[in-house]
């Protein structure tokens, strides 16, 4: 049976007062998770983060993962309400076509927390974990900036292509919006130009964040735009993405004799990135700890069973539509070739032989 968490919340105070100081509290409880999809290294690792640790305070997780595929996903957080999780912690596909299952959820008393994405449209989430998702954007266009000062130094102006990430992740937005609160000045001040004139997330967002798509959008803008000129920059939100726009490049001799690779940037320091960024073909990352996400979101899980209010760090930017999602937000660190043994094998997230 379904355990209210008046019933949990209880028993964990009584756990406590028992426990001896700096003690773990092994929590009861069914954490249903949600994730969008395995071909992209960062959400298996989000997942596995979440099971060890979600399991070391004591949980039971049910996690799935739905192929990006929105139905498959909606199919899977229906059965988790009727399994009786207590909790859902989800990484919606489509931010928008969750709201009919979420009130069901709520009805039955689930607590819901938008794990990295925002859940829009709907009163029934609870809280929202996730990355400063503006300094991601600013963080990528920062470091496009500085490769194109650092291999470009005397061409003015740089020539640049803008890709946004998918229109139905609101996160998508976010970064767009924070890589553009760098670029437009720049262009404004004649340093950039757009050469293909393509700018909004309307003409440069890629649906479901398909690497495919990428790839064909900048095989379409080379052959539309650069017959006579070079590309020196191509802003990307995603690693995926980046690889995709870099196989295109690279199809038409960027990388080799008098035509350098343009600064091409990306997002979530996913290895083949690593390795491409030690190649000197993707210039950098953005670097997201999944595994103090998983972190925070344990802690949001916890404080909620114990009836006491999660800790949250932003209750103002994540608007989704109905209401402003009390959110917890972490910091995320741009990579190049300059920093990434310290970020990203210092840290202990990769050691050296995974990405050299
Ligand atoms: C995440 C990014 C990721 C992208 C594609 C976004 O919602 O915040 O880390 O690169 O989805 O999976």
């Amino acid at each position: 049976m379904l355990k209210t968490f008046r019933t949990i919340a209880l028993a964990g105070v009584s756990a406590v007062a028992l426990m001896a100081p700096g003690a773990v509290l092994a929590a009861e409880g069914l954490v249903g998770i949600a994730m969008p999809t395995k071909t992209s290294a960062r959400w298996i690792d989000d997942g596995n983060n979440m099971v060890r640790q979600f399991e070391e305070a004591g949980y039971t997780t049910d996690l799935q993962y739905a192929d990006d595929d929105i139905p498959n996903q909606l199919a899977q957080i229906e059965n988790m309400i009727t399994k009786g999780v207590n909790v859902l912690v989800i990484a919606a596909i489509d931010g928008t076509t969750l709201s009919n299952a979420l009130d069901n959820a709520k009805a039955a008393d689930i607590k819901v927390i938008a794990y990295d994405r925002l859940i829009r449209d709907t009163d029934s989430v609870d809280y929202y974990a996730t990355f400063d998702n503006f300094k991601v954007g600013v963080e990528q266009a920062s470091s496009l900036v500085k490769g194109l000062k650092e291999r470009f130094p005397d061409v003015k102006p740089w020539n640049v292509e803008l890709f946004g990430g998918s229109p139905d992740d609101n996160n998508a937005f976010f970064f767009y919006d924070g890589a553009m609160s760098v670029i437009q000045p720049l262009i404004d001040d004649g340093s950039i130009q757009i050469v293909s004139g393509q700018m909004g997330m309307d003409k440069v967002g890629t649906l479901r964040w398909d690497p495919a798509t990428a790839q064909a959008r900048m095989d379409n803008l080379l052959s539309a735009n650069y017959t006579d000129k070079q590309v020196h920059g191509v802003l990307s939100p995603y690693d995926g993405l980046s690889i995709g726009i870099l196989s295109s490049l690279k199809g038409v001799g960027y990388g080799s004799g008098d035509m350098k690779m343009p600064i091409v940037t990306g997002q979530d320091a996913e290895v083949p990135s690593v390795k491409s960024i030690l190649a000197d073909e993707q210039y950098a990352t953005v670097f997201k700890d999944t595994r103090e996400l998983a972190k925070v979101t344990v802690g949001m899980v916890n404080a909620m069973l114990e009836g006491k209010e999660p800790q949250v760090n932003d209750t103002t930017t994540y608007d989704n539509g109905v209401k402003v999602v009390p959110s917890y937000l972490l910091e995320p660190v741009g990579v190049d070739k300059s920093n990434w043994e310290e970020v990203l094998v210092g840290s202990g997230y990769y050691t050296k032989d995974q990405v050299e």
